[in-house]
């Protein structure tokens, strides 16, 4: 007899995660349906199924049915930046656009407490909020003397759009100290990588996160991160490698700009249309591949056309589109890469936090009048960096404010940079990461003229444009 087709949610309030995971897992060997499974669970036959197949013969990808949200609070910005590494999982954060931080709401690392720098440290934390405060009060007034409310705007769009506004200016005060909640919705399987991460990070404050939410894990999943732990592999690494690498001497310079693209793949609108063409014809790739580079351009154009000009707003391009690899070597200010690492959908190499390649200044600050307040802060931070660095290096990067600037490597494909360039480059994301998002996208432009007419931006901005009307200076 047929069976007829049933589809339903399993209950979640009256199965655990891990029941539920080897509920599915079970249907590769059994014929009965996923509620019949369910019903001859208990929490005990679940764990000795993940004890013999997920543990001991790794079909680890049975514990990506297991579930959790975990609720995070209060970690400073630098722990966000670890637990968020992890691409396999979904966050919100406390935004540094949309609140504001009162003055005590930063984080003391346990490595320099007691030391002689703690406080020269917390003296450091308490000007850059201080001083982040005041700037609130005095960006605020003066940006609503200069940005009118506009005709349709409501009176509170119009407190929002300004307050907005000045948290942007602001924020650049803030230091990866500042404390913020995270709410993380990850499966078993990620959560046991992200562990192992932060269990073998060098700062305490990392590791005493890893722990404490694995206890709690522990409590829905008790045994599929039971064995997470720290990782010798993760934790020799960083110094086998600089040892090796800090041999080789660097011949960068200031002039050599801030935003490199380090390679592509040249022919990377070939790759993608004769995988378009794969996909819809009995051809074979190479086939495909011959014949589309064959073709005269307005066929190319025509081609192009129907992959990329048709999209709606809230379309998503083929995945055809990720057969093409971009890379870039980026600086940006902290605040900046804090937003860009939020792209899960690229391979990025963050270097550590240090203020080796200076702070960006937003004009908005000087136009207020807080420029020698800003400079005074930023110095300090810098200082109290290279204090904190004699007696611990990773340490240090808590006191850096988002002023300051960030070195970071990309490797994404066009169809995750399209999302990134739409995304970023939309008029009410930060100007920072604008900037960002107008440049990448003028270089995607000039390597890939066939496709340069779909990561046009729809705003009259430039990146040279924001230049001049947002920083003094970037670095
Ligand atoms: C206006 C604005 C305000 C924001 N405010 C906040 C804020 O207050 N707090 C905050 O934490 N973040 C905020 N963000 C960041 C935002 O939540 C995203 O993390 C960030 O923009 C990255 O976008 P993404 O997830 O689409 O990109 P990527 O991670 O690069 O993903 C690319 C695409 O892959 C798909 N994808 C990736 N992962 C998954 C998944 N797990 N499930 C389903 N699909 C997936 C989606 O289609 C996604 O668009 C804001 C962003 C914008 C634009």
């Amino acid at each position: 007899m047929i069976q007829p087709r049933r589809i339903y949610l399993l209950d979640t309030k009256k199965l655990g995660p891990e029941t539920i995971a080897v509920a599915f897992a079970k249907t590769s060997r059994s014929p009965k349906s996923f509620d019949e499974i369910a019903a001859e669970l208990s929490d005990e036959r679940s764990a000795d199924f993940h004890e013999k197949w997920v543990v001991g013969y790794g079909h680890s990808s049975v514990a990506e049915h297991a579930v959790l949200h975990i609720a995070v609070e209060n970690i400073s910005r630098l722990a966000v930046e670890c637990l968020e590494s992890n691409r396999l999982a979904s966050y919100t954060e406390k935004s540094s656009r949309y609140q504001v931080w009162d003055e005590n709401n930063f984080f003391i690392p346990e490595e320099i407490q007691g030391s002689i720098v703690e406080n020269k440290y917390s003296e450091t934390c308490k000007l850059l909020f201080k001083e982040y405060q005041t700037a609130f009060g005095k960006v605020k007034k003066y940006l609503s003397e200069i940005k009118h409310r506009q005709k349709n705007e409501s009176e509170r769009a119009y407190t929002i759009r300004i307050r907005t506004c000045s948290a942007d200016v602001c924020r650049y005060y803030l230091p990866t100290s500042s404390l913020a909640n995270v709410g993380v919705s990850i499966n078993a399987r990620a959560l046991e990588h992200t562990l192992r991460k932060m269990l073998s990070h060098p700062l305490s404050e990392i590791r005493k996160i890893g722990k404490e939410i694995r206890t709690v894990s522990l409590k829905k999943i008790p045994t599929l991160v039971k064995y997470a732990d720290s990782n010798d592999y993760l934790i020799q690494i960083e110094g086998e490698i600089t040892n090796r690498s800090s041999k080789v001497i660097s011949r960068v310079n200031s002039d050599d700009g801030w935003c490199e693209c380090a390679d592509y793949d040249e022919d990377g609108e070939f790759q993608i249309l004769a995988a378009l063409f794969y996909r819809f014809s009995n051809l074979s790739f190479k086939e495909a591949y011959e014949h589309i580079s064959q073709l005269p351009q307005q066929k190319l154009e025509s081609i192009t056309e129907s992959l990329l000009g048709k999209l709606g707003k809230h379309d998503i391009p083929v995945r055809e589109m990720e057969y093409a690899q971009i890379s870039f070597d980026l600086i940006v200010d902290q605040g900046a890469y804090f937003e860009l690492k939020r792209h899960r959908m690229m391979a990025q190499t963050a270097k550590p936090f240090s203020p080796q390649l200076g702070y960006a200044t937003p004009k908005t600050m000087s136009e207020a009048g807080l420029l020698d307040n800003f400079i005074t802060a930023m110095e300090k931070a810098r200082e109290t960096f290279y204090a904190i660095h004699e007696i611990h290096p990773h340490a240090a990067a808590y006191i850096l404010p988002n002023a300051y600037n960030r070195r970071v490597f990309l490797k994404m494909n066009l169809r995750t940079a399209l999302h990134l360039i739409k995304l970023r480059s939309a008029p009410n994301a930060h100007f920072a990461i604008r900037r960002a998002a107008q440049r990448v996208a003028e270089e995607i432009r000039s390597k890939y003229p066939l496709f340069a007419p779909y990561f046009k931006i729809d705003t009259d901005e430039t990146w040279r444009g924001l230049e001049n009307d947002f920083f003094l200076i970037i670095s």
